[in-house]
């Protein structure tokens, strides 16, 4: 054995674990720091709100802090909040957690799945993920030493996942499925039939079901379908929600997850020893948000609703179909008809025109021949947007 022993020599590169090696950084981070330097970008990039949170919430927090409330809190969250949060859930599910045992506040839904993941993943267990779907599913999986397997999906079945597919990826290994919905990055949401013929899938083969609502609130013309208030789905769902999007709150980095108090255990015990406990400041945040901040989030919804036709519109006038997406804040394009590969038309775009957008492929393989545009940003700036990608199309004979 040949023992280092100058600096110079040490392949830093070797120093990483094989399991972090694996794992590609995040294709949105990836495309967005090349823009960092770029001035005069409009950025339909960051799946992130342009609202700041609304004023009753960030005065609570300050007040909080001014008060002196800058302690830990317990590990699994101030009571309050996790009371306030139970009886938030039972109204808008029906569905009853008991806030001792079966809440737990998080640094975020991100911190949530990473939780999940990590509770319930033995090394080798196989976990069912739609493709394409949020970067981070399937990074949490591996990282927790399990395997992700992609259900493909597809814009001809609105990116919903049909369960025959679903059923033909089951392997005595698979041990749970980890759905988003409405999703990020196609704004797609599933019906209650589709929904419930996965539940029975997850019933019968034993599965839990780790479903992300994040984007519960944010829905247009249709209801939000929670998975754990499905027949027979409580006990076996993490049912993970959170702040960032429906409260314009993504920088206090404060989410929940809710389960049975044998799975809650067990997030908490990893929580405890990596995160102690989630923000003060941003739980009492969450607190104000839960009581008193359901006008504020209505009417930004209803504001996300207006841009989300002027874009979907938009992009179909200029030449590009657009899936119609019923949920979050993405516009999922197709570009095929360009010829370009979705990183080369995210690439010339943000060179030619200054429009920033996320490559589909970022998401998984299905996400190839499309981009994700992330509406939540101003009318005046969708428009300007829609003008310069319109340019882009013409110039390759796409459009009028
Ligand atoms: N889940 C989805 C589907 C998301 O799009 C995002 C952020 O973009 C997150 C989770 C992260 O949420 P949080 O800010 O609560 O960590």
């Amino acid at each position: 054995m040949t023992l280092r022993t100058k600096t110079q020599d040490l392949d830093k590169a070797s120093l990483i674990s094989q399991r972090v090696a694996n794992i590609a950084p995040s294709g949105i981070r990836k495309f967005f720091d090349l823009l960092a330097s770029m001035e005069g970008v409009i950025s339909l990039g960051i799946g992130e709100p342009d609202f700041a949170t609304p004023y009753h919430i960030r005065e609570a927090a300050i007040a909080s802090i001014e008060r002196g409330y800058t302690m830990y809190t317990p590990n699994t969250g101030i009571a309050e909040l996790r009371t306030e949060l139970s009886q938030y859930l039972n109204r808008t599910t029906g569905l009853t957690y008991d806030p001792n045992s079966q809440v737990l506040i998080t640094v975020g839904v991100s911190e949530g799945m990473d939780l999940a993941a990590r509770a319930l993943i033995n090394p080798g267990d196989e976990v069912l993920i739609p493709d394409p779907s949020y970067v981070s599913y399937s990074a949490c999986v591996i990282l927790a030493g399990g395997k992700p397997v992609m259900i493909p999906t597809s814009e001809e079945t609105r990116f919903e996942i049909s369960v025959e597919t679903a059923e033909a990826l089951i392997t005595p290994k698979t041990k749970a499925i980890l759905i988003g919905y409405p999703a990020n990055p196609t704004g797609a949401v599933m019906p209650r039939e589709k929904l419930l013929q996965i539940a029975e899938l997850a019933r019968r083969y034993n599965l839990v079901m780790i479903s992300d609502e994040i984007y519960s609130q944010l829905v247009y013309d249709c209801e939000h379908i929670c998975v754990a208030a499905l027949p027979g789905m409580q006990e076996r769902t993490v049912f993970l929600g959170g702040f960032s999007k429906a409260y314009a709150m993504t920088g206090w980095r404060i989410g929940y997850a809710v389960a049975s108090a044998e799975i809650i255990a067990a997030m908490t015990k990893i929580h405890q020893y990596t995160i102690m406990s989630a923000p003060t400041m941003s739980q009492i945040a969450a607190l104000e948000a839960l009581k008193n901040g359901g006008e504020s989030a209505r009417e930004m919804v209803a504001d996300y609703n207006r841009r989300r036709l002027v874009m979907v519109e938009g992009l179909c006038d200029i030449g590009l179909s657009c899936f119609n997406p019923q949920g979050a804040f993405y516009a999922f394009p197709s570009i095929r008809s360009t010829g370009m590969t979705s990183e080369e038309f995210a690439h010339n775009l943000l060179k030619e025109e200054k429009v920033a957008v996320v490559p589909g492929n970022a998401f998984g393989k299905c996400g190839e021949g499309y981009v994700r545009c992330c509406y939540a940003t101003s009318l005046k700036e969708l428009y300007e947007a829609l003008e310069r990608i319109k340019r882009f199309l013409n110039r390759r004979g796409i459009g009028n």
